[in-house]
């Protein structure tokens, strides 16, 4: 089993604590591993998720959604999955009547998150969706209704909340170590290249740099306060000649204001490379560098870089293992996933303000 309970602790303590469900009705058999079927062989699905099955207790590899035949069926005899577990993006509804698979993961673009959790949610299967949650907060409200309507689990890719480092400086930060927290800053850049690719197009995307690493930065001014924004101000900065950015924007800088009074400054790029968080309290700071990544994560608590912590492990072999098992943990005992759609919600609340204050140049209230 995996050790929720100081995470469910700490999040409770810090007002992020999650909703509960009514009862699902899918429990595991004993020792049954719940299947998951991943949508989108690409980067992250193929290349990141799917070897991580390896290292998961609860959670196994049980289909492939793809719209890459040859590629899915190579997937499938590498892991012994049977032809039956292969579905495409147009049979892809058929897998309601796979009973092998109890999850669905979406590593898709993206603006096609909404519509494979809802799909997902009407097959009557679990969702596990990658960050951003969706392209709008509409989107995200659509995704939360389908999944409650069809009593199914929702939960975001939110893995830094399963990541050892992340958990040690949040409850460093909780328990008051730095004395009361006053300021909080992180940027999250990451240089693109290829012009062509779905990041870089508006419609698939929703968005630039914010969309794909500015809302680990916003992920983590909340788990590292425990706090929720009260308004946002925010600046966009992007060369429109450069044609990486002729649809979305490279550069946005947000600032966060928070109740206790704590500002957060996030800085979200796509022409940097840069994966840094920084938490500053009366008494001492907290600070990660590289904070969110897959690997290397390094944390330093006290005056300035002077001293180094080593992590407590986290709750699963690796970041990856603990966000499967988590949820495939949820599903046995009808629990809330600690990042749940509502708090995917939360995040699309606060993009949409960044945007719109970007946009209009003004400090947006957030209700
Ligand atoms: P990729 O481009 O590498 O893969 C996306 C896959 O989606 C493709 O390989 C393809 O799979 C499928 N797809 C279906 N339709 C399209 C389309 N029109 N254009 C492009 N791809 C399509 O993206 P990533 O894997 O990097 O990202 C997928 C999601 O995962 C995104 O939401 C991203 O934000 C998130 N992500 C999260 C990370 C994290 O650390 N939490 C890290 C990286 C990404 P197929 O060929 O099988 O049909």
């Amino acid at each position: 089993m995996i050790d929720l309970s100081r995470r469910d602790v700490m999040m409770a303590a810090g007002g992020l604590a999650a909703l509960t469900l009514p009862g699902a009705d899918v429990r595991a058999q004993p020792g049954r591993k719940l299947g998951y079927a991943i949508v989108g062989l690409g980067g992250y699905g193929l290349g990141k998720i799917i070897p991580e099955f390896a290292n998961c207790t609860h959670s196994r590899l049980a289909g492939v959604v793809s719209g890459d035949r040859a590629k899915a069926e190579r997937v499938a005899a590498e892991h012994n999955l049977p032809a039956r577990s292969i579905y495409s993006y147009d049979n892809f509804d058929r897998i309601a009547d796979n009973p092998d698979i109890d999850i669905v993961y979406v590593c898709l673009p993206n603006a096609m998150h909404a519509a494979y959790t809802i799909r997902a949610a009407k097959a009557g299967k679990h969702v596990l969706c990658e960050k951003p949650m969706a392209i709008s907060v509409a989107e995200s409200e659509a995704m939360i209704a389908a999944c409650k309507a069809a009593n199914r689990k929702l939960m975001i890719g939110y893995r830094c909340h399963f990541e050892a480092t992340n958990l040690e400086a949040m409850r460093r930060a909780r328990a008051g170590e730095i004395g009361k927290l006053r300021y909080f800053r992180s940027e999250h850049a990451y240089p693109q290249g290829d012009p062509s690719q779905w990041r870089l197009k508006r419609a698939l995307s929703g968005g630039g740099s914010l969309m794909d690493y500015g809302i680990y930065a916003l992920q983590a001014a909340r788990y590292m306060t425990g706090e929720e924004p009260i308004a946002v101000y925010a600046h966009e900065s992007t060369d429109r000649s450069d044609p990486r950015f002729h649809e979305v924007e490279d550069q946005i800088e947000f600032q966060l204001e928070f109740p206790s009074g704590v500002i957060g400054s996030c800085l979200s790029g796509y022409s940097a490379n840069q994966n840094h968080v920084l938490l500053l309290g009366d008494k001492a700071r907290i600070e990660m560098e590289p904070a969110t990544g897959y690997a290397g994560h390094r944390l330093w608590v006290g005056n300035r870089r002077d001293t180094e912590i080593t992590p407590r492990p986290g709750p699963g072999k690796t970041q990856w293992a603990g966000q499967l098992d988590h949820l495939a943990h949820c599903v046995i005992e009808d629990r809330e996933p600690i990042v749940s759609g509502e708090e995917g919600l939360r995040d699309m609340r606060i993009i949409e303000a960044i945007y719109r204050s970007a946009r209009e140049r003004t400090r947006v209230v957030l209700a």
